[in-house]
Order: C-alpha cells, then sequence, then structure tokens
C-alpha cells in the first residue's frame, strides 16, 4: 500500500501558522516516502465554508510549493457516508436519540453538581423499537451518537507521543449526525480516510480524544486504523499562539515579503530536535524529516526568527529565483551587490531607486568631495576603481576609516549605510558618481 497522508482543512477561514505547519508535515513526510499527499476539504459545515477559502486554501498551499497530489471535498461524497452511516445503524454502533440540547445541558449539570463527569448517559440505548417509531410518528427528528465500546482502552503507538492510549469510558458517545442529517466531521473523516487509502494521519495534539474515538470508527467499519501523529502546538511569543498568528493567513507573510521557503524551512524544524537552516529548497528539508525528531513540548513561533531567517536565505538566492519581483532593469550584477543588504525582495527596489537615484546630496564636506570628483575623473573606470579613489584619497589627505568613507557614501547613496560601496559605484556609473559627488559645488 502506499504512504498517503492528507491534509484535511476545513474551509471555514484561511490557513494560519498551525495548520500550514500541519500541512507541510504531511507533505513532507509523504515527500521522504515516496508517498502521496492528499488536500481533503472538510466541507460538510455548509453554513461556513467557502469557496473563497477553498479558493485561498489551494493558492496558499501552491505558494509554499506543497501541491496535492490529489483533492477531494467532503461534500462530494455525502451518499457515501449516508451508506456507511446505514451500515453502522445495521450493526447497532449508531443509535438514535431525541434529547433536546436543553435536556442534555440539564443533565449535564446535575451530574457535575454531584461531582460526577458530564458524559452522556447513554439513556437512548434504553429506548425500545416501538418508543423510537412512536417518536418518529410524532415527528420528532433524532440526532445519532455512535456507541463506544467501553470495556477497554484504546491504545495505539504514535509515531511522535509514543505508547497513548484513552479511556472510551470516560467520554460520551459522540454525536456523529446532526438532526437535520448533516454529519459532524469525525465520522466521514473515518470514511474518507479508509476509501482514501489514508496510512497516516498526522496532525495536532488537540485531535488525541478524537483518534481514540476514530480508531474504534475504523474498526466499527471492518478496516485497520491508519497510523497517528499528533504534534505538539505552536504557541505564540505571548504564550498560546496570538490571535493575529492564529488568524493571520499566509498573505500577511507575503505581503511582509517573507519568503515561502523560510515559512517552511523554519515550521519543518520547530519544536524538533534538528536545527533551523536557512534552505533555499524544500529539498533538504525532506531529507532530514523525521517524527522521531519532534518533541512532546509546544514548540515557540516567533515572527522576529522568521524575519531573520528569512533575511539569511535570501542572501543566498539566486537572481533567477527573483527576478520576476525585481524592478525592471535591475540585472544580476546589481542583484549580487544588494542582496547581503535586503531583508526582502521589495527593498531592492528602494536600492534601485538609490542607484538609478537621484538621490538628495546630505550637507557637507564639499571641498573632500570635489577633490573625490577630481580623483575619480582621473581613474580609469574599470572593477577597481573604488579601491584605487579610496587608496588615492588616502594618500592625498591622510584621511582614513569613517572620515574617508563615510562622506563618499552619503553624497553618492543620500545614506550612511548600505551596500558595499565598490559595487554600488560601479552601478551608479562614472557619470552618475561624478555628478553627486560634485552636486553640492556646482
Ligand atoms: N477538518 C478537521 C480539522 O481541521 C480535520 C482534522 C483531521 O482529521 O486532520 O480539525
Amino acid at each position: 500500500m502506499t504512504l498517503t497522508t492528507r491534509f484535511a482543512p476545513s474551509p471555514t477561514g484561511y490557513l494560519h501558522v498551525g495548520n500550514v505547519r500541519t500541512a507541510l508535515h504531511n507533505w513532507l513526510f509523504a515527500r521522504k516516502h515516496g508517498g502521496r499527499f492528499l488536500l481533503r476539504l472538510d466541507d460538510t459545515d455548509t453554513e461556513r465554508s467557502r469557496a473563497e477559502y477553498a479558493d485561498a486554501i489551494r493558492a496558499d498551499l501552491t505558494w509554499l510549493g506543497l501541491v496535492p497530489d490529489a483533492e477531494y471535498r467532503q461534500s462530494d461524497r455525502l451518499a457515501r457516508y449516508d451508506e456507511q452511516f446505514e451500515t453502522l445503524v445495521a450493526a447497532e454502533r449508531v443509535y438514535p436519540c431525541f434529547e433536546t440540547a436543553e435536556d442534555l445541558d440539564v443533565r449535564r449539570k446535575i451530574q457535575l453538581s454531584r461531582g460526577l463527569p458530564p458524559v452522556y448517559d447513554r439513556a437512548a440505548l434504553k429506548l425500545t423499537a416501538e418508543e423510537i417509531a412512536a417518536k418518529q410518528a410524532a415527528g420528532e427528528r433524532p440526532h445519532w451518537r455512535f456507541r463506544l465500546n467501553t470495556a477497554a482502552h484504546v491504545y495505539w503507538q504514535d509515531l511522535i507521543r509514543g505508547d497513548s492510549h484513552i479511556d472510551p469510558a470516560s467520554l460520551s458517545d459522540p454525536v456523529v449526525r446532526r438532526a437535520d442529517g448533516s454529519y459532524l466531521y469525525m465520522l466521514p473523516s473515518v470514511i474518507d480516510d479508509i476509501d482514501m487509502g489514508v496510512t497516516h494521519v498526522v496532525r495536532g495534539e488537540d485531535h488525541v480524544t478524537n483518534s481514540g474515538v476514530q480508531i474504534q470508527m475504523f474498526e466499527a467499519l471492518g478496516a485497520k486504523p491508519p497510523a497517528f501523529a499528533h504534534e505538539a502546538l505552536i504557541t505564540g511569543t505571548e504564550g498560546a499562539l496570538s490571535k493575529r498568528l492564529g488568524s493571520a493567513g499566509m498573505a500577511h507573510f507575503r505581503e511582509a515579503g517573507i519568503e515561502p521557503v523560510a515559512i517552511a524551512a523554519l515550521l519543518a524544524r520547530l519544536g524538533t530536535s534538528d536545527a533551523v537552516e536557512p534552505v533555499t529548497s524544500l529539498d533538504p528539508l525532506v531529507e532530514h524529516f523525521d517524527f522521531a525528531h519532534f518533541g512532546r513540548s509546544a514548540a515557540r513561533f516567533d515572527e522576529a526568527e522568521l524575519r531573520q531567517l528569512n533575511a539569511r536565505i535570501l542572501h543566498q538566492l539566486d537572481y533567477d529565483d527573483v527576478a520576476d519581483r525585481l524592478p525592471q532593469g535591475m540585472d544580476a550584477a546589481a542583484w549580487a551587490v544588494l542582496r547581503p543588504n535586503l531583508e526582502t525582495v521589495a527593498d531592492a527596489a528602494d536600492w534601485w531607486q538609490v542607484i538609478e537615484g537621484p538621490v538628495e546630496p546630505l550637507a557637507g564636506e564639499e571641498d573632500y568631495l570635489a577633490l573625490a570628483a577630481d580623483t575619480l575623473e582621473s581613474l580609469p573606470w574599470e572593477p577597481g576603481v573604488w579601491s584605487a579613489l579610496t587608496a588615492a584619497l588616502k594618500a592625498s589627505t591622510g584621511r582614513k576609516g569613517k572620515d574617508l568613507f563615510l562622506p563618499l557614501r552619503r553624497a553618492l547613496t543620500g545614506r550612511d549605510h548600505g551596500p558595499e560601496m565598490a559595487g554600488l559605484v560601479l552601478l551608479i556609473g562614472r557619470d552618475g558618481a561624478l555628478e553627486r559627488l560634485r552636486a553640492r559645488t556646482n
């Protein structure tokens, strides 16, 4: 059987850092083992699911390079869910319940006031066939629960958490279908995982209890449960994943000039024993991916760390990787000069503007700059012209360090800091450089 993973978002919002991390790990694991990676849109909640969110999810995955091998939508599969649902009803693993939300609420309060866990008391299991028929004849519509087998704990070997188990007796039989006929996520997810040949379910540890329940659903449907990997959640710098990061879609990072590979590089390693490295493609991330490297404690997502990583990655990207996002006219030579000083690709436009001019000259040092212009004019215009110019000025004026260099930089760029002048001056060109050095003396 081909190793198969799936990423199963509900298209009720944009992907945030936590979802993307789950998608990435599913993708990396599948790629590493020559398997398949599926995108499944869990869109049974027709009121909250929207086509625009589904489109945004696809677009974000494409941007990140996590292209699925196939896509499914739960809304296309309702007939199949009905079929399997009926199988479970016939096997008495799913049963009808008629309590109203208010009834259940009152019962829960009573249990809590007695210090008992608020677990559903299975009163509906005691209804006779006649009682059920009478309620339905009277127009009552049931909701349906999956009957857990409470005789033993459910055990599994989690790929991250190791020996895992839950005690079904501590849980309410989960509602799998509402009175209006719609399905809750748990059962359709199991039916899909069986039909789509999913071999590994990789998701956040907030699903651990669901996994225990779902393992019983797999078995009730005569299927072998997949392997599970539950990841520790990530938190923001202020503790819980801050609201902004919890809800900020990939658009936020795109607009901030973050490279998709920087997001992948950070999220592939966050919470693992592997160091975060400035990689320029997903390949090395695939190669080193291993659930055995994941820790059990929550990992901290820090946007400042992402920005730093992004800059380090940018400093290694080739012109061809970024050419379509650079200002018109900016060539490979300019990219090579500017690259070490950029934090985002968009910053290149700012420096390109400096190169093309005009720049606002800064006041001061007019005599020194006039001498620099005359010296430059006498030198051959060639790649080493900057060191020839500064060596000549050092000899003729006795200046060194900041006194030697800073006035030149300020005149040529209008700024105190920036890329290496040796490269920059060549991009500015002979005429431009002379003009700038003389700007305040003309
Ligand atoms: N749609 C579910 C969620 O987003 C899927 C969980 C899963 O099975 O991976 O929570």
